[in-house]
């Protein structure tokens, strides 16, 4: 058996999006700056997956930036802001605190040079609201930086609100919707998005690749200097295959966006019902503002990295956060920002599906899951101390 539910970090490339590379990779190998055939083969090419990408999230073509994924947006969209901000005296960011670190470790460097970062308090449902953002906003605010959806425990937040009022207040607003795209509806223009970030590798696409949105007016900062690709923003030979790539997958997650949605659900909230039952385990997340895809649980008395390496035993591939907490000790910054202690934070399992699991797979995932619990809980001292009662339970 094997079932990867491990999609929120990353997921397998559509045949789709495989073969919209192939005759890039091949015959049309041209760099799109030459001006003989091949090149302009390539160039045109470029233009038609920008063309098609702008189509699918409502914006104009020339403005999209492509990058080399997702973290590198989030980079180019938040500097961009700042310098943008500072040159009119203004250097306070509202951000919150369980954002992907791709944007909570660009915060940090700027406020290392001088800035202003204000972190709002997610709360327990994993969701803020759009009044935190009005209130935190002053006079020296440059930028709103929100992501759409979470990419541990799912939540999406209410971007078209909060894009209302930074418009309504002149304040930027960048939204990172890597987790989103491919899953939720994406209009810049209905949802008042000035900046937003994409990465082809979440939605079926290649890894390494993904866009910048930025609204017209808005001068972006380079990352990387160089020719004149990409409006002279992101220097380097762009990178034709994958952008290929990226532009047929998002077109085909677009088209089957609701069908797809409503597969998910179904499994997600039998898997959510299954995992419920185990003693002394809670979601995190709410229920329902949440990614079709994605469950988050904590169990109380164990420790996410064994329950991991027991699952992969039985061929079930899940994360117990980010990949990039998973690496080491740390709990999840995600889950303590939504309340969960240290302890208990250290016990969660994240699985996030696509639509090549079935409801076979989500029951052997719930068979798997109590049993691994209830091993690793018989051989865990804390557990003991729990049903014995020298310490409480913090999950009822
Ligand atoms: C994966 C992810 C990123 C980083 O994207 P890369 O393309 O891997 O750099 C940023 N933000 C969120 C929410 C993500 O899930």
């Amino acid at each position: 058996m094997h079932i990867y539910a491990d999609n929120a970090a990353t997921t397998k490339m559509s045949s789709t999006s495989i073969n919209a590379m192939l005759p890039y990779l091949n015959n049309i190998y041209g760099n799109p700056s030459s001006l003989h055939s091949v090149g302009q083969k390539a160039n045109e090419a470029l233009f038609s997956a920008r063309s098609k990408i702008a189509e699918l999230i409502n914006c104009n073509p020339n403005e999209i930036i492509f990058t080399s994924g997702g973290s590198e947006a989030d980079n180019q969209a938040i500097i961009s802001a700042a310098k943008l901000g500072a040159a009119k005296g203004k250097k306070h960011i509202i951000s919150t605190a369980f954002e992907h670190h791709a944007v909570l470790h660009t915060l940090n460097k700027l406020e290392s040079e001088g800035y202003e970062i204000t972190l709002l308090d997610v709360h327990e449902n994993g969701l803020i609201t759009p009044n935190q953002v009005n209130d935190a906003i002053r006079e020296d605010t440059c930028l709103v930086t929100v992501m759409y959806a979470n990419n541990e425990i799912g939540t999406i937040q209410p971007i078209a609100e909060i894009g209302e009022i930074c418009r309504q207040k002149g304040v930027l607003f960048h939204t990172d919707a890597v987790q989103a795209a491919g899953h939720l509806p994406i209009d810049v223009k209905k949802q008042n998005i000035d900046m937003l970030s994409l990465s082809a590798h979440k939605f079926n696409g290649p890894k390494g690749v993904g866009l910048l949105y930025a609204k017209r007016g808005i001068k972006l900062s380079n990352l990387i200097e160089g020719g004149a690709q990409e409006r002279g923003k992101r220097g380097g030979t762009e990178n034709i295959p994958a952008i290929m790539g990226m532009a047929a997958a998002l077109e085909e997650s677009c088209s089957h966006m609701e069908e797809t949605a409503a597969y998910l659900t179904k499994l997600r909230d039998k898997l959510i019902s299954g995992l419920s039952k185990i003693p002394h385990s809670a979601l995190n997340g709410d229920e329902i503002s949440r990614l079709p895809n994605n469950v988050n649980f904590c169990f109380e008395g164990i420790e996410g990295e064994s329950l991991l390496l027991l699952l992969d035993d039985k061929g079930i591939y899940a994360s117990s956060g980010s990949a990039c907490t998973s690496g080491s000790l740390d709990p999840s910054h995600v889950l303590l920002s939504i309340g969960r202690p240290h302890e208990i934070a250290h016990g969660s399992l994240r699985l996030s599906l696509s639509k090549e699991n079935t409801e076979e797979e989500v029951d052997y995932i719930i068979e798997s899951v109590s049993e691994v619990v209830s091993y690793l809980r018989s051989i865990s001292p804390v557990w003991r101390n729990l049903t014995e009662g020298k310490q409480k339970f913090i999950i009822k």
